[in-house]
């Protein structure tokens, strides 16, 4: 089946052809004739499967005709994050060659002065992040009121950022009338209320179960030691040693373990760059560029900075940290393996991390293989990793590690206005955060600040404690 039996129109059929594509994907196939028709769409699809296109091939041939008017765009396409904003209008760049569109780009990070003019000469396309998007409404600068179609791009990733409330205040301000193309990789109840309200009669696209790893990576998991310094060092052997290795993304739990990890492979001379969200715009667009044309080879990651980030032929996937949540490990690895090619996901447990894996080895339906020997599993109640008794429970810089810095949820880009609304829903613990329990002072956290309960059970000696024939009551004769 070619891309001629879709609908398209010539110019971008031409476009499709000489970017190489010569077979429209699942959800490509089936959502694209729908969009065509200005029918709404639910498309249950993850970034890997082509669902970009998907929208971005009709919404170019329905825009051939009509022209956009100042501070009115024609199209709105909404998305989590700057880094997926910003593919799409690559996107945009490849498909819409042959056209004369006007594309914006609407983010946090870069200057109002030079999207504003933009705005003022008319746009056939807008792609924004919510909280920006808001901000130039709110400042007059900007008319939702000629938006002929709306795209709702990675929406239960709105939801984990709390973006929510915003997609709804902007979901009053474009027409009724509009079209909408909701898209979302998992369907929680939270995200089929908003379905429900920003669909009318929608044609549902699922392409993939949610949660399915390409069966082209292999997967493995390495035991190493809990101090972060055995972890750095079995990362370094395992780049050192790795097989075809071409290029690969660590992922780690924390902005903050980014930058660390970072600076630590630059002191070893490894070619890395990093990506998390305290990162300016210009310094995380240099840092994928340089990786995406290879003059850096590592790429160091936090979840949100690199969630659906396309980067075509990664050999390897690093987990420098279990995720806390076993979606994002499914998100991680498909970072490698994609289109067919294979890749290698290895990650790195320490002994505390056997609760994290059995829930991913859940999630997947499968185990992950050890290289080498298996981690030891460790009780609950074990101690802290090295530098934190030598630091009085806190972690280095004075900040706990549960801390996080304003702004790390989602790089910033929530509106000021966010806060002050009582109904605001929550973010999830999720991608870059700690998980609830972390999230307290570490004088809170009863598993690494309570004193050592004394051991009932002799299975739960961790090696560095007394013998349990030590610990029994002994009674002197006189
Ligand atoms: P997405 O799911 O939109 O993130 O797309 C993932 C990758 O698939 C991107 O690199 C696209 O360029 C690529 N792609 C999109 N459509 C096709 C197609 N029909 N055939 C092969 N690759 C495609």
């Amino acid at each position: 089946m070619s891309f001629s039996h879709l609908g398209l129109s010539d110019k971008v059929i031409a476009a499709v052809d000489s970017a190489g594509y010569k077979t429209p994907t699942p959800v490509q196939d089936q959502a694209i004739p729908h969009v065509l028709a200005r029918r709404d769409v639910l498309g249950i699809a993850q970034t890997g499967t082509g669902k970009t296109a998907a929208f971005v091939l009709p919404m170019l041939t329905m825009l051939e005709k009509g022209r956009a008017r100042a501070r009115m765009p024609r199209t709105l396409i909404l998305e989590p994050t700057r880094e997926l904003a910003a593919q799409v209008v690559e996107q945009f760049e490849k498909y819409g060659k042959n056209h004369k569109l006007s594309v914006a780009l609407i983010i946090g990070g870069v200057s109002f002065g030079d999207q504003d003019a933009k705005l003022v000469r008319g746009v056939d396309v807008l792609i924004a992040t919510p909280g920006r998007l808001l901000d130039h409404s709110e400042r007059g600068r900007l008319l939702l009121s000629g938006v002929e179609l709306l795209v709702i791009d990675e929406a239960d990733r709105m939801l984990d950022m709390g973006f929510i409330p915003d997609i709804e205040r902007i979901g009053k301000l474009v027409p009724f009338t509009r079209q909408t193309l909701f898209f979302t990789a998992t369907m929680p109840p939270e995200i089929q209320r908003i379905a429900d309200n920003f669909l009318h009669n929608p044609v549902r696209v699922e392409v993939s179960k949610p949660a399915t790893a390409a069966t082209t990576i292999t997967q493995l998991q390495v035991a190493t030691g809990r101090d972060p310094a055995d972890k750095r060092e079995t990362l370094r052997n395992l780049i050192r040693s790795a097989d075809d290795f071409k290029n690969a993304i660590v992922f780690c739990n924390r902005k903050r373990e980014v930058a660390l990890l970072h600076r630590s492979l630059q002191r070893h001379k490894f070619n890395a760059v990093a990506l998390h969200g305290d990162l300016d715009q210009s310094a995380r667009t240099a840092a994928l560029d340089a990786f995406r044309t290879g003059e850096a080879k590592l790429l160091i990651a936090s979840d949100v900075a690199a969630r659906g980030l396309d980067i075509p032929a990664v050999s390897h996937i690093f987990n420098f940290d279990v995720p806390h949540h076993p979606d994002d490990y499914i998100h991680r690895i498909g970072r490698t393996g994609r289109a067919g090619l294979t890749g290698i996901a290895i990650t790195i447990v320490t002994p505390a991390d056997g609760k994290s894996v059995a829930a991913i080895e859940r999630l997947t339906g499968q185990p992950i293989p050890w290289m080498g020997e298996p981690a030891a599993s460790e009780p609950r109640e074990s101690r802290p990793p090295q530098g934190e008794r030598s630091h009085g429970g806190r972690g280095r810089g004075g900040r706990g590690r549960g801390e996080r810095s304003h702004g790390e949820r989602n790089h910033g880009e929530r509106p000021a206005h966010a806060e002050a609304q009582p109904h605001r829903r929550q973010p999830q613990p999720h991608q870059d955060k700690e998980p609830a329990r972390a999230a307290k002072p570490r004088s809170e956290q009863p598993r690494l600040q309570q004193p050592r309960p004394r051991r009932e059970h002799a299975e739960e000696s961790d090696g560095s404690h007394l013998p349990a024939f030590l610990l029994r009551p002994v009674t002197l004769k006189a």
